[in-house]
């Protein structure tokens, strides 16, 4: 098996799901005792948001890719940002390390197409949804993003960072999602990506009517994919 390397805290409360999950999914695909070969580095968050506000992405690029680093020194195989928002600086990382890093667009529109669809509307942070590089990796791949208007991007983003990444799950947020989801349906989304790793903590297919992507679970899959060979 191979080691896969999590660089996460991004934040830590979804990072803990990447744990879990990959370890749940190993035993399930390999039984016994199996368990998933990690190293993980989870930054704080903190100094991470500040630089995404204020628009200090270079910066935020290059913390991550010493980072990247490390777990390359460590003895990583490969490498799984634990974050969409920060694929941003994806190419910087990938530049840092000779191993490869798993891109969570790319796995993550594979699933879409896996399923059969092509037009899905997009949950996320501001970033994610109102700038290009995320959309723009989906869109490589042949699908047609829709995201919600202004103000349900700005309700999207306040509950991830207020809510979400405090470890805060609202019943109220939950059925605010909902209606985010029902509007883009309404404007043609054939499903939705849960474009932002914490989003799985508070919805899921049971609260929609639609097909939905949990980038957090999608990304695992592919990362054991990978790994396991
Ligand atoms: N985990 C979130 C994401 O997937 C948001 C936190 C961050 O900005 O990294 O985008």
């Amino acid at each position: 098996m191979r080691t896969i390397g999590l660089l996460g805290g991004m934040s830590w409360e979804s990072t803990a799901i990447y744990y879990r999950l990959a370890n749940e999914l190993v035993r399930d695909r390999l039984g016994g005792l199996h368990s998933a070969r990690l190293l993980m580095l989870s930054v704080d968050f903190a100094p991470i948001e500040e630089m995404q506000v204020a628009g200090r992405w270079d910066e935020a690029g290059q913390l991550l890719a010493a980072d990247a680093r490390r777990l390359e020194a460590g003895g990583a195989d490969l490498l799984v940002l634990c974050t969409n928002t920060m694929h941003k600086v994806a190419d910087v990382i990938q530049d840092a390390v000779s191993i490869p890093l798993l891109h969570l667009g790319d796995a993550t529109a594979a699933a879409v197409r896996g399923a059969g669809l092509t037009t899905v509307g997009l949950l996320a942070t501001g970033f994610t949804m109102a700038q290009d590089f995320y959309r723009d990796r989906l869109e490589s791949h042949g699908l047609t993003v829709l995201v919600p208007s202004t103000a349900d991007q700005a309700l999207v983003h306040r509950v991830i960072y207020d809510e979400l990444c405090l470890g805060v799950v609202r019943d109220e947020s939950r059925a605010a999602y909902v209606d985010v989801v029902d509007r883009l349906v309404q404007r043609g989304a054939e499903g939705v990506i849960l474009g932002c790793t914490e989003i799985e903590m508070l919805i899921g297919p049971d609260d929609l009517e639609v097909p939905s992507f949990p980038t957090t679970r999608i990304h695992v899959e592919a990362a054991l994919d990978a790994a396991l060979g």
